[in-house]
């Protein structure tokens, strides 16, 4: 579902490239964590996928990504909202519109959806992530788990077969955050999503993963295979 063929990445000015020789495939329906310090290039790999990088963020890709068979270099991010969701480090900056029901819509805007297909989508989402209860509430009066859960819906509307997520926990009390990886795990397990997730707090969440790529520093080729096999690296 998502596969990085000998991919590396210089930032323009840049002596050295922040990633190099990262290959490796996600296959459908697997939870997969990102691993490594911070300043390894975790953000820019998930850039590379939802093709943030290089098309937002600048920097020269070199090798292929692909997901669901799309080249991320090749299509923009708006052309691949169906393919993949991207949820960034601070969810505050992703939110456009005021309340939890309307921003489960928003995202769904420009796909040429019909209105009742929406409303139901929009259900459904509410349903899943347990958002129902707060459906009319301004995003701005809800705590730190809650909001992560809108943002999450919020790119989940279009039914994307991929989601990308980075820290999406990190900001979060250890309740708020077992609350996302568990709406996490049902996406996994209920809808066959495929999820990457960056992380640098790794024993919260290694648990939850069917497999690790380890970015061990900036540069550094990653290691890749099961938790348990990354982890006594
Ligand atoms: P991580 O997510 O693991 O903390 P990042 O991918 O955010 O790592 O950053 C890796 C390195 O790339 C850092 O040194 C960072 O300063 C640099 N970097 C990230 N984005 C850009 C950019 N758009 N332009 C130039 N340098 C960048
Ligand atoms: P529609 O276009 O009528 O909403 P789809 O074929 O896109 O139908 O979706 C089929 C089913 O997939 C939906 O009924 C829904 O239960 C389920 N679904 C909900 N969310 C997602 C998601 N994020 N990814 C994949 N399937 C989803």
């Amino acid at each position: 579902m998502i596969r990085f063929e000998d991919v590396s990445v210089t930032y323009e000015g840049a002596a050295e490239p922040t990633v190099r020789g990262v290959d490796f495939e996600v296959p459908e329906g697997e939870l997969v964590l990102l691993a490594g310090p911070s300043g390894a290039g975790k953000s820019t790999v998930l850039g590379a996928v939802s093709g943030l990088v290089p098309h937002f963020t600048g920097g020269t890709l070199r090798g292929r990504v692909t997901v669901a068979g799309r080249d991320t270099r090749t299509h923009r991010p708006r052309h691949l909202a169906d393919v993949v969701g991207t949820v960034g480090q601070d969810p505050l900056a992703h939110f456009v519109t005021d309340t939890v029901e309307d921003e489960l819509a928003y995202g769904m805007e420009s796909l040429g959806l019909a209105p009742a297909v929406m409303r139901r989508r929009v259900e459904e989402t509410l349903d899943l992530l347990g958002l129902a209860p707060l459906r009319d509430r301004p995003i701005a009066t809800l705590s730190g788990g809650q909001r992560q859960r809108v943002a999450i819906g919020s790119v989940l509307t279009p039914h994307p077969r991929v989601l990308v997520l980075d820290e999406p926990t990190s900001a979060l009390d250890p309740a708020a955050a077992e609350e996302v990886l568990a709406v996490l795990q049902r996406l996994v397990h209920d809808l066959g999503t495929t999820v990457l997730m960056a992380e640098h707090r790794l024993e919260r969440v290694v648990q939850y993963a069917d497999r690790v790529v380890l970015l061990p520093a900036p540069g550094a080729a990653p290691v890749v295979g099961p938790p348990a096999e990354v982890m006594a690296v």
